[in-house]
């Protein structure tokens, strides 16, 4: 049970993060339109930042933007979306021109508009990276913390995003007064890492200081651990078993979403009450992972994979995968949560016994869910999630529905086929992106299997209690 509970949490935490990333890409191409772009290619704006200690006991850090290029008289700049934690609080935000000369800033609601009549310039702000109540739900979703010894810096912490179009690499330069290189999911070099772009400062994470930092690599793409403080299994324990996960979901599909993965693991700073031991985040192609100092050297295999194997598969299914709408959430939950049970079972991490168990329990719940009968799989997204009943109809109906289907393909396919080939598919057929609706992914369903899924469907996630797993309790 305990298993499932700390799944949960780390479910909900994710679901408002895809909302969160397509939320990014539509106000980026949003703002792109609703200002005149510069008639010169060649010299297509670009953006660097530095982050810099300005005092350490206080936590108080200074972000300076540089914006050049071709730019209108104006220059907006806007919060990122902040995810489900506190949002950012720019302190004493100034602009210059190159010359040093101030230029007005004007607020309105959640902008701030640079009076730069075309000039480049730079602007800069204070933010306080400290967390007084660790405790309190809405600080959960801030997930930068400055220790003594290390800094984690996650963008939407700490970003003022200019709201116009840029060309490709933000450079950062990361000053937190330790030593060493800092390591990002993007390349760095010493202090310095280069954010593809303005799309992906929001969600990039940085850590700098004592972190002890591992490479390897799978199928062509890196992966990059870093783990902070002592623990009771090694780091080569943590590793390893965090490569098996990694190689065997890369392995389903030939190639990752990423040239190169950041996984961090540290202390969970939220414990007790109604708080959880273990936590996990994916954010683009890093993974956090917030652990409870005290967890025995054994348990590593058991929530810290599930949690690494669940946000990793995200990087396919949820994240080139993207639901149209929240009516697709079961799908990317739901197969996610399938899917990385399937690659615990197959790298033995999970015993089949253990599998059987754990979704007898799921099926059980759903059986016993108050919604059963009244709110469908598809619909539990639209409804409200801070009601735990809810998010289970979400999740395990999300689950259970997965299974079916990948059932239904192998009968139909002589059990040559599974669902996996048609989360590769939309993969593959969608190179730039695939925003997944109901009509997307049944026809991805007759390219792999041949046939209409259309009327399975609909009776499977779009009604209430649904036959295909309501009579299949009754006969486990
Ligand atoms: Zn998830």
């Amino acid at each position: 049970m305990e298993f499932i509970r700390i799944w949960k949490d780390v479910m909900v935490m994710r679901h408002p993060m895809a909302k969160y990333a397509l939320f990014v890409i539509l106000s980026i191409g949003y703002m792109g339109c609703s200002y005149t772009l510069p008639a010169l290619v060649d010299s297509e704006p670009f953006l660097s930042y530095r982050l810099e200690m300005v005092d350490s006991n206080l936590n108080l850090v200074r972000v300076t933007g540089k914006v050049f290029g071709a730019l209108d008289s104006k220059v907006p700049l806007r919060l990122p979306e902040k995810g489900n934690g506190r949002g950012l609080d720019p302190l004493g935000l100034k602009a210059f021109d190159m010359d040093g000369r101030p230029l007005d800033v004007k607020r309105e609601g959640d902008f701030w508009t640079i009076e730069n009549s075309g000039r480049d310039f730079t602007f800069s702000y204070e933010v306080v990276l400290t967390i007084e109540d660790r405790y309190a739900a809405e600080v959960r979703g801030m997930i930068s913390l400055l220790e003594e010894d290390r800094g984690r810096i996650m963008g939407r912490d700490v970003f003022l995003i200019p709201a116009i179009r840029f060309g490709d690499g933000v450079t950062l330069d990361v000053s937190l007064g330790h030593e060493g290189p800092v390591h990002s999911t993007w390349e760095c070099i010493d202090s310095r890492l280069i954010v593809p772009g303005v799309v992906d400062l929001a969600t990039t994470l940085v850590v700098s200081g004592d972190y002890r930092v591992y490479e390897t690599e799978v199928y062509g793409t890196r992966l990059t651990f870093a783990i902070a403080g002592k623990w009771s299994f090694s780091d080569d324990e943590l590793f390893s078993v965090i490569r098996d996960v990694v190689s065997h979901e890369i392995g389903w599909f030939g190639s990752s979403t990423h040239k190169k993965h950041l996984f961090v693991c540290d202390t969970n700073p939220v414990k007790g009450g109604k708080g959880f031991d273990h936590y996990g985040v994916h954010f683009s192609g890093s993974i956090l992972l917030l652990l409870d100092r005290r967890i025995d050297r054994s348990q590593i295999y058991d929530t810290p994979m599930s949690i690494v194997a669940h946000e990793f598969f995200h990087n396919w299914n949820g994240e080139a995968i993207r639901p149209a709408s929240d009516g697709m959430m079961w799908f990317i939950e739901g197969a996610t949560v399938y899917y990385s049970y399937r690659a615990l079972t197959d790298i033995n991490i999970l015993t089949s016994l253990q599998y059987d168990m754990r979704m007898k329990l799921i099926r059980q719940r759903f059986m016993d869910n108050p919604y059963l009968e009244s709110v469908s799989i598809s619909s539990a997204a639209n409804r409200d999630l801070s009601d735990k009943d809810m998010v289970n109809m979400l999740y395990d109906g999300g689950f259970l529905a997965a299974g079916i289907i990948d059932e239904k393909i192998a009968e139909l396919s002589g059990g040559r086929k599974g669902l996996i080939d048609v989360i590769r598919y939309l993969r593959d057929s969608n190179p730039d992106g695939c925003l997944l609706d109901e009509d997307k992914l049944c026809e991805a369903l007759i390219q792999v299997t041949g046939h209409d899924f259309k009327a399975f469907m609909g009776e499977l996630v779009d009604t209430p209690a649904p036959l295909a797993i309501v009579s299949s309790e009754v006969s486990s």
